[in-house]
């Protein structure tokens, strides 16, 4: 009997759970509209919940997002109960490859976007680093090329960089990025956004920091 009833209280208890996780996921994307970061109805945002993978939809604002509209993944791709996913939803699933990774992040924001559109770009190290906070929690932004949105090829263009970072950007389109959990991988998406926009007001007058002055940080911050 006590098993039992210990048993029933822990299925109550991780329902519980999985229905504040479900309102922190809600409340992020509505901040992740809410900062501008995703134009229209653009972008999307998922999590890892117990076996399967919840997604915002494919259509739907993600300022306008209610629990009812997510979209809940098996692992195998394969759609459980109703609902469309968003159209990357290949993109996250590939993250997901990573134990470590339990929420992930793809915004269209401004300034990453025209950095990820800029005609001279170098694909290891998408902008100058100016800050130690972004030296330490980003560094060298790398990009994958462009491939149309929502594509296996885009899809699978992140999986060797996604295997051992958490962010990068897609050419002429946006921002990924991944984290252990929804504030680690939406505090990379502003960080990446902040250094994007220094990156423009500065103008090319900026002082990035130098390799040693990065080096230096490594272990300290
Ligand atoms: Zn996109």
């Amino acid at each position: 009997m006590e098993i039992a009833r210990r048993q029933l209280t822990g299925v109550k208890e991780s329902k519980m759970e999985a229905s504040k996780t479900l309102s922190d996921f809600i409340a992020l994307c509505h901040k992740i509209y809410a900062h501008d970061f995703v134009p229209g109805s653009g972008g999307n945002a998922s999590i890892r919940l117990g076996d399967r993978i919840v997604i915002t939809p494919s259509g739907i604002s993600l300022g306008k997002l209610e629990e009812t509209d997510l979209v809940s993944i098996a692992m195998d791709g394969s759609v459980i109960g109703k609902g469309k996913p968003s159209k990357e939803w290949r993109m996250h699933m590939n993250c997901y490859e990573r134990a470590d990774v339990n929420a992930v992040i793809h915004v269209h924001s401004p300034y990453a976007v025209a950095i990820a559109c800029l005609k001279e770009l170098d694909t290891t190290c998408a902008m100058p680093v100016y800050t130690p906070g972004y030296s330490v929690r980003v560094g060298a932004l790398p990009v994958v090329p462009y491939y149309r949105a929502g594509s296996t090829e885009l899809a699978d263009s992140i999986i060797a960089i996604m295997a051992h970072r958490n962010s990068l950007l897609l050419e002429n389109h946006g921002l990924l990025t991944v984290g252990v959990t929804m504030d680690q991988a939406f505090n990379l998406v502003e960080e990446v956004e902040e250094n994007a926009h220094l990156h423009f007001t500065l103008g090319g007058a900026g002082k990035p920091l130098t390799r040693e002055q990065q080096e230096d940080l490594t272990g300290k911050y």
